[in-house]
């Protein structure tokens, strides 16, 4: 066992905090404030390497290992974990065409994404169906050479900047969760509509979006994969994405212990730092263990999916493990703050406010406890 980093994963973690500490902490919070999407941050992130993640070199993306993108998230997401949502979105929405797509799909939409600076969004989610992915109501007709979708979906990361995406639909719902099909569906496509954008807690630099589909026509060659193998592409996808959950989590903890440790040794009362007071020093290595362990939970998943290892248990671990963490840390971090931490001139309330998400998306943390016990009893 080696818990050294390789000199490319230095390098990657070197070039990502530098890029984060130049370009994204000075301007998270205003971003933030006006619930806009740094789009031109988001374009340069790519150009440098450090988004679409997932893509492999053979399809023009950066093809690092799982550690790597995990290391690069991280850091993404101790500047802002919006801005980390919506830079890993592109991979989340390629997963789908990286593990079932035909040879055509990823070199047309992978390179698009990987060389052509287009964004996609993955289309899973419905009002009537979070976690119970099984029961989604979207319909894809057989018609000719097409597919006609019908459907609404929620909570739909990028999707006002999004190029094409990734969808999930039934093509006979009375067969349940194993109808599910996955569709690329190119955003002009007369029908898709997005509509409402949410107004968040926290993430608020990153649209989540509502998507309709009305009659859209969409060329039978967009299937991804079989007819029915939906529902088993959009667990593998998760498997896939959730370190990068666990990453950003682990990112905005350590965004928010760094503050907190600079605020406790500069702020006194008693006449002494708060920091020389042994309950908060206390506090601060309950939050540093934390986040370590959260770390190695993220590296081992990333390990296993590197080597061709089971990752599902790991791979739910890290990501709940890691959200639990970061949702701990932020509100312990706005604690040491005291009434400084819950006003918006420090960084402590907005990272509070994003963690609650990572307990939420890519499942949430109650749906990773059953996929964790599911594989523990196998
Ligand atoms: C900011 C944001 C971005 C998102 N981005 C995307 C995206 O890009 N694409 C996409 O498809 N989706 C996206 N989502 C959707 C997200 O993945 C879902 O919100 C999430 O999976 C939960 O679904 P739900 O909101 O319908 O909650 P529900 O499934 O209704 O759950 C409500 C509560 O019930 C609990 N619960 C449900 N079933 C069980 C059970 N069997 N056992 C125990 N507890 C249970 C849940 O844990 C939760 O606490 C996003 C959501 C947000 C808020």
């Amino acid at each position: 066992m080696n818990f050294k980093l390789t000199e490319e994963q230095k390098m990657a973690q070197d070039t990502a905090r530098k890029f984060v500490n130049k370009e994204i902490v000075p301007v998270a919070a205003e971003y933030d404030e006006r619930e806009e999407l740094p789009v031109e941050i988001l374009n340069r992130l790519i150009e440098t390497g450090l988004s679409n993640l997932g893509i492999p070199e053979e399809y023009g993306g950066p093809g690092v290992d799982a550690v790597t993108s995990c290391i690069i998230v991280e850091e993404i997401a101790r500047g802002c974990a919006a801005i980390a949502t919506s830079s890993t979105c592109n991979s989340l929405a390629a997963y789908p065409i990286i593990l079932r797509g035909s040879e055509d799909q990823k070199q047309h939409y992978l390179r698009r994404l990987a060389e052509e600076g287009q964004y996609a969004s993955f289309c899973l989610t419905e009002p009537g169906a979070g976690s119970d992915v099984g029961n989604i109501s979207t319909t894809a007709r057989r018609d000719g050479d097409y597919y006609i979708i019908n459907g609404t979906k929620r909570f739909i990361t990028n999707a006002s900047i999004a190029n094409f995406l990734t969808v999930f639909a039934t093509v006979d719902k009375s067969r349940g969760h194993k109808s599910l099909s996955a569709f690329i569906v190119e955003r002009d496509t007369p029908g898709v509509t997005i509509s409402k954008k949410e107004k968040k807690m926290g993430l608020r630099a990153s649209p989540t979006c509502e998507v309709i589909f009305e009659d859209v026509k969409v060329p039978a060659t967009n299937l991804i994969g079989k007819v029915g193998d939906g529902f088993y592409l959009a667990m593998e996808t998760m498997d896939k994405a959730r370190p990068t959950t666990g990453a950003m989590a682990v990112g905005l903890a350590q965004g928010a212990f760094e503050a907190a440790i600079k605020y406790t040794q500069e702020r006194v009362q008693f006449g002494k730092p708060i920091f020389a007071q042994q309950a908060v020093q206390i506090i601060l290595a309950d939050m540093a263990m934390e986040i370590e362990a959260a770390r190695l939970l993220v590296y081992k998943a990333c390990f296993h999916m590197d080597h061709d290892l089971p990752f599902t248990k790991f791979s739910a671990m890290c990501k709940c493990y890691g959200a639990d963490v970061a949702m701990k840390v932020t509100t312990d971090a706005v604690q040491l703050f005291g009434g400084y931490g819950y006003t918006r001139e420090y960084p402590v309330e907005k990272y509070m406010r994003d963690a609650k998400i990572m307990q939420i998306y890519e499942g949430t943390n109650q749906i990773q406890r059953i996929v964790i016990a599911r594989e523990a009893a196998k």
